[in-house]
């Protein structure tokens, strides 16, 4: 037989690696950038018409290309980045597969001209479909330019399974953002169709975040921070209030690339888990450092996705890390943390397994004092309620740990466990409050005051939405809210269903302080109901609600039990806010608020509180 293997030319080899590393113009986008910041650039211009179709430009002043450089870029293979097979492990630059030039090449019209600062002259080099059609001294400023021109121009499948160009022309902004939002200290100007799109100054990453997104994202950013002789993690987590149905502002940066994990995610996720509903997204902007030996991100031709070899341990760190800016942020307004993480896991005795810390809430914690009392020597312990505590997966496996994960609660020490009847006054007096607060109720919703030399403006309902939260979780894990015996039970209709879930639910209803009986399979009798009124239409739909943020909860989300029924019933009774008019009244209410887990946030992530000091409300005027 006559031999039939062929090597194919290499311009259809290009042709077939360019479908891997291009499938639309945002891809060309994110390969010149990641080109022009390898290359050293501190300046970058973005030039993009008809979303990439016609027109893909990048414009830096880094390095430059020599004149065979220039020429050599656009081989396969073809790069400056990797010597031997041993580099791979140690990759910090962006490229490093020397394919990216050579596919565009392959499957656009390519304009570079180029210059190192050190040359008199530059070079102009033309491809079109990997033809060189010029090769040329130039005059040309310090740097490179990088023109992509009519994409899939040979490739008609390509180019008719391009999406609208409005849709085209938000991936192209996407990985603009991604590359910008980690290089905040890089200035880039973004064009589109000949117009300054957006301008973004060298700057810290905090205003990079506030320049893309809006400034509405300004005082919604807290800062996450972790350094560790393993990894170190920076960047900013928005309040719950951000969050969103999309999780479109989420972005993980490892080794200053952006990367999607979901294992990471998750991470993030799971430590916002009660303070946002369930199927929200928060938004967070991360940034994990750590040896490039550890990580794999040659996975993917696009390197999106990464492999991590020890994904508990950056679970983990990251999750606990979280929590922690969670933590500090519910009270942030009110007092100034040094925020060093504590030395357990600073020093870590050689040949030790690594454990990674936790924190829950103090629920004890007094944010009337400025300065937080270094109790056990660490600032941070105040969150923990007696500090940390050791969490080491005990297994392995990786479905063992991530259960284990979801089982874990925050669970307070025995003796930081406080009683809080919100049907009484609290007799403990936690907080120094002054003997006369100024107050006033503004359209019977909005509570201002004055305490510490600070104005406050407190939601009504939302105040009334935590306190009642922190009541009902307490009641169902500590102490039960005491039923008071009806005179005349109330029955409720349910469908059978709702009512074997309800008697399932009977021990937990009856903390509650509802004392619910079977009368037949679709009626219960509620013998008992709280201290608070409430007529036989509230009872109903109250039990019902319930039910059904359970099932919703427990069901679809496998979200705790508690969590869920103290969300849906103090949601429910949010409304029957009482308005202090009372010095007594007000004590309570502040007393009620601040001594709970989260004070300026509800359990679904809204703020409860505004705090203005005399610097913010000097602003207003100057
Ligand atoms: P890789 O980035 O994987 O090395 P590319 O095909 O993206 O592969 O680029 C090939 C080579 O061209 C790079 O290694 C680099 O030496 C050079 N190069 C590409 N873009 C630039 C630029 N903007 N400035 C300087 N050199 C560049
Ligand atoms: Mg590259």
């Amino acid at each position: 037989m006559e031999d039939i293997i062929r090597l194919l030319p290499d311009a259809v080899a290009n042709q077939i690696a360019a479908g891997e590393v291009v499938q639309r113009p945002a891809s060309v986008v994110k390969e010149l950038l990641e080109n022009a910041l390898d290359a050293g650039a501190t300046q970058i211009q973005l030039i993009v018409k008809d979303a990439g179709r016609t027109l893909v430009q990048v414009v830096d002043n880094g390095k430059g290309m020599s004149f065979n450089d220039a020429r050599l870029c656009f081989e396969r293979h073809a790069t400056s980045k990797l010597r031997k097979a041993d580099d791979l492990f140690r990759i910090s630059t962006k490229g490093f597969r020397g394919e990216a030039l050579a596919s565009i090449a392959a499957i656009a019209h390519v304009e570079l001209k180029t210059k190192p600062a050190a040359d008199e002259m530059g070079t102009l080099v033309c491809i079109e479909g990997a033809e060189i059609k010029e090769h040329a001294p130039v005059t040309a400023s310090d740097g490179t330019s990088i023109a992509v021109k009519n994409l899939f121009f040979n490739v008609p499948a390509r180019r008719n399974f391009l999406k609208s160009d409005k849709v085209e022309l938000t991936h192209v902004e996407e990985e603009l953002y991604r590359v910008a939002l980690i290089h905040h200290d890089i200035t880039f100007q973004y064009y589109n169709n000949g117009q300054l799109v957006l301008m973004l100054p060298a700057s810290n990453m905090r205003q990079r975040i506030v320049n893309i997104f809006g400034q509405h994202f300004n005082d919604k950013l807290f800062p996450v921070e972790l350094d560790h002789e393993l990894m170190r993690i920076t960047g900013f987590i928005a309040k719950p209030e951000k969050a969103k149905k999309q999780k479109s502002e989420q972005y993980m940066f490892i080794n200053r690339r952006f990367v999607r994990h979901s294992l990471l995610n998750f991470a993030v996720e799971k430590a916002y888990a009660d303070l946002i509903p369930q199927g929200m997204h928060p938004a967070y902007f991360i940034s994990i450092e750590m040896d490039p030996a550890m990580i794999d991100v040659n996975v993917s031709p696009t390197k999106v996705e990464v492999k991590i070899q020890d994904e508990r341990l950056v679970f983990g760190f990251l999750n606990s890390t979280v929590k922690k800016a969670l933590g500090t942020m519910s009270l942030t307004p009110m007092i100034d943390f040094d925020d060093s993480f504590p030395d357990i896991i600073k020093e870590r005795p050689e040949n030790q397994e690594i454990t990674v810390p936790t924190i829950g809430a103090n629920p004890n914690y007094n944010p009337f004092d400025k300065v937080p009392e270094k109790r056990h020597g660490s600032p941070f312990q105040q969150f923990g309620g007696g500090g940390f505590r050791h969490e080491t997966p005990s297994s392995n496996d990786w479905e063992n740990f991530l259960k284990e994960l979801n089982v874990e609660k925050v669970d307070y020490p025995k003796e930081e466990q406080q009683a809080v009847d919100f049907h009484h006054n609290t007799t403990e007096n936690n907080l120094d409050l002054p003997e006369n607060i100024p107050f006033f109720v503004f359209q019977g919703r909005y509570l201002f005051f004055e305490l510490n030399g600070q104005v406050m403006v407190a939601d009504l309902p939302n105040v009334q939405e935590r306190i009642l939260y922190e009541t009902y979780v307490n009641a169902l894990k500590n102490t039960p809210i005491h039923p008071q015996q009806s005179l005349f039970p109330q029955t409720v209709t349910l469908t059978a269903a709702q009512s074997d879930l309800a008697l399932s639910l009977k021990e937990d209803f009856l903390r509650l302080g509802y004392d619910l009986e079977k009368i037949d399979n679709t009626h219960l009798a509620v013998n008992a109901t709280p201290n608070d009124e409430e007529d036989e239409g509230d009872v109903q739909a109250l039990i019902e609600n319930v039910l059904s943020a359970y099932q919703t909860n427990q069901v679809i989300h496998k979200g705790d039990k508690i969590a869920g029924i103290a969300q849906s019933l103090a949601r429910q009774k949010r409304s029957k806010q009482r308005i202090p008019t009372t010095q007594e009244e007000i004590k309570t209410l502040i007393r009620r608020l601040f001594e709970s887990d989260m004070p300026t946030l509800t359990p679904s992530g809204k703020s409860t509180l505004h705090i203005f000091g005399a610097e913010e409300l000097r602003h207003y005027f100057e």
